[in-house]
């Protein structure tokens, strides 16, 4: 009885009453084969179990260090004087911090409230962080340049494969608010996806910096260093009516997609203005601003104009287009809509950004929640913002400072509701900040502070 008891009697005993009453010779032989193969699998089991025990513990022992945060100055005079050496020593720095940023995410995406980390998309990008930290962390000891460029690739690939992030968060915020049938994120969330999104804006930030200084040879870096103040991806020269000039541009384009015009944009203040900053990094700021301040006039302009909801606009206009009504001329001149002042003020604490509109502005009841993620006034449904003139498909999104390719729609003026909230965390990454100020019936204000001396660590989660 007691044998019984026993797993590993109870085979043995099994298989030889087995072996004895039917095919003595070349069962016994195939048993015994398949007892081996069993122990054997039951071994790599065991080392698959282990080393996952392993890996796990590689996990939890980052998880527990904490981050080191570096100043925008630090990186730029890093990058100003370096030899392939001295890349292998950022390589080296980079071998240790990064498993650390990955870390606190992988445990933090485990344990979210509400069941969030349960969702579909939320474990696919656990899968990613995990992936990536597990590429990183096996990557050996790196001693020599040839080191420094084998894992530069790996962090190449890396930032590749976490360019849809962003989105995929979103998708999982959207499967868990239809889910449980929220429809706005609850404090606790809202700070989990600051933490979240900012952490992944350092990782960026500093995988981006490195990628961007292997980029080009010691004598292309001390050229681009003297042309144009960069050092990778920060300038010395980062001037704010460029950038806002370009962000406008674009923006421009993406409101005539969408509305078949788009208002003038003046850029004020202090043109000359320079400084130490990322400016794929305030472009994208500007952007948001713009878009956002293009698409309340033009649609309170029209709203006004036509006595008309807002949110009625588009479907009133299709309809007099479907009753064979001509439509006003005036509703595609630029010069009917009020122009968006950019305002540069070049302060010696901060560098201050005023985008400022009058499309209506915002109830003052209304301006907090404009900071939590995925909120928009915007319909969710394409036929909104995509029907005017069709998809011009072009650009750099929010998503991510580099060009956007191939997966998201990068399309619309609005409807993400992540525009207001990351811009602020790219703000108070370095420092700086973003707050909205509105003239309920007139118009809204946007500050954006950057801070001019980039001593500023990162602040991080
Ligand atoms: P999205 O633009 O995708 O809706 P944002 O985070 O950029 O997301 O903005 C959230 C909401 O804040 C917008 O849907 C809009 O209702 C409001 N908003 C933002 N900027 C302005 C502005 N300049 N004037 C009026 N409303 C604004
Ligand atoms: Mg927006």
């Amino acid at each position: 009885v007691p044998i019984h008891h026993h797993p590993h009697h109870l085979t043995h005993t099994h298989i030889h009453t087995h072996t004895h009453s039917h095919h003595p010779a070349s069962t016994s032989l195939h048993h015994h084969t398949q007892l081996q193969l069993q122990q054997q699998q039951q071994q790599q089991q065991q080392q698959v179990l282990s080393s996952q025990h392993i890996f796990r513990n590689a996990v939890l022992s980052a998880a527990s260090k904490s981050v080191t945060p570096i100043s925008l100055r630090t990186l730029f005079e890093f990058g100003k004087n370096t030899s392939p050496k001295t890349l292998v020593l950022a390589s080296q720095f980079l071998h240790n911090e990064l498993p650390i940023r990955l870390s606190h995410r992988i445990v933090e995406l485990e344990n979210l409230p509400f069941g969030l980390s349960e969702m579909p998309s939320v474990k696919t990008v656990h899968g990613l962080y995990v992936d990536s930290f597990r590429l990183i962390h096996e990557f050996p000891k790196i001693r020599s340049i040839e080191d420094d460029l084998k894992f530069t690739d790996v962090l190449d690939g890396i930032k590749t494969r976490h360019n849809w992030v962003v989105q995929q968060m979103a998708q999982g915020i959207r499967e868990l608010k239809k889910k449980i049938g929220a429809d706005i994120l609850g404090p606790e969330l809202q700070q989990f996806l600051d933490r979240f999104y900012l952490s992944r804006i350092s990782i960026r930030m500093l995988i981006g910096q490195h990628l961007a200084l292997h980029a080009l040879t010691p004598e292309e870096r001390r050229q681009a260093m003297q042309t144009s103040g960069f050092v990778g991806i920060i300038t010395k020269d980062c001037r704010p009516t460029h950038v806002a000039e370009d962000a406008s541009r674009h923006a421009k384009q993406l409101c005539d997609t969408n509305y078949g015009v788009a208002p003038k944009v003046k850029i004020l203040g202090s043109l000359d203005t320079k400084f130490t900053y990322v400016p794929s990094h305030l472009y994208l700021m500007l952007f948001e601003l713009i878009k956002n301040s293009m698409r309340a006039t033009v649609e309170t302009q029209r709203s006004q104009r036509l006595g008309v909801p807002q949110e009625e606009m588009s479907q009133h206009l299709q309809q007099m287009l479907l009753r064979g009504e001509k439509l006003p001329e005036w509703l595609y001149d630029d010069h009917e809509y009020p122009e968006i002042n950019v305002i540069v003020a070049n302060g010696q604490e901060d560098v201050t950004i005023k985008v400022s509109d009058k499309g209506g502005g915002i109830p003052r009841s209304a301006l907090p929640v404009l900071w939590t993620y995925s909120y928009t006034t915007a319909k969710n449904n394409d036929a909104v913002t995509s029907s005017v003139n069709g998809p011009s498909g072009s650009g750099s999104s929010l998503f991510d400072p580099s060009p956007s390719r191939g997966q998201g729609n990068t399309d619309r003026i609005a409807g993400y509701g992540y525009g207001l909230p990351l811009s602020k965390l790219y703000a108070r990454y370095f420092g700086g900040d973003l707050e909205l100020k509105s003239l309920e019936s007139w118009g809204t204000d946007a500050y954006l502070y950057i801070r001019r001396l980039a001593d500023h660590e990162e602040d991080l989660p």
